[in-house]
């Protein structure tokens, strides 16, 4: 019941939340996926959400 990543297919992103029928996966690349049902909906890119590691003080 799993959704691959169409960045890098990645076969199993991890589910990071739920909410209803709506999956949100996180992929090993960064890549966001939402599910809702058994359909990816969306696959919104890395730089829609700052990455904590990247962060640097100017
Ligand atoms: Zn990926």
């Amino acid at each position: 019941m799993t959704t691959p990543c169409p960045t890098c297919a990645w076969p199993t992103p991890t589910l990071v939340s739920t909410h209803g029928t709506t999956h949100y996966l996180r992929c090993v690349c960064g890549q966001w996926l939402i599910r809702e049902h058994r359909t990816l909906v969306a696959a919104p890119g890395p730089s829609d959400f700052p990455r904590a590691d990247r962060h640097t003080a100017a």
